[in-house]
């Protein structure tokens, strides 16, 4: 019983393990994404919000849900972005400002 639970417990450690270097690898891809649409300052282009937790990439021409319906991959955004050399038509903003765009585009 003893050994069962310690190969559970170290199979667990080495499922999270991978986890976390996985979400590590994201996050890179994002402050890389971040850094590049902000020219440097990762900071929103409307407002200058600087908090990184509430920064987002935004689709300057919207369309931001059929792009990632039509293409898999843009599911990690930040990294879709890195592969495809960070192409024009994004920019930064926070989730107040994108929200508002978002909703000034709907009027
Ligand atoms: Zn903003």
């Amino acid at each position: 019983m003893k050994a069962r639970r310690k190969e559970q417990k170290k199979k667990y450690c080495q499922t999270n393990k991978e986890h976390e270097r996985i979400k590590h690898k994201h996050w890179r891809y994002r402050v890389m994404a971040l850094q590049v649409y902000s020219n440097g300052y990762m900071n929103c282009s409307l407002c200058g919000e600087d908090n990184i937790d509430c920064l987002a990439i935004d689709h300057i021409n919207g369309n931001g849900g059929k792009h990632r319906k039509k293409d898999i991959k843009a599911k990690n955004f930040a990294l879709w972005l890195s592969s495809n050399n960070y192409p024009d038509g994004y920019r930064i903003l926070c989730h107040n400002c994108n929200h508002k765009e978002c909703l000034s585009t709907i009027e």
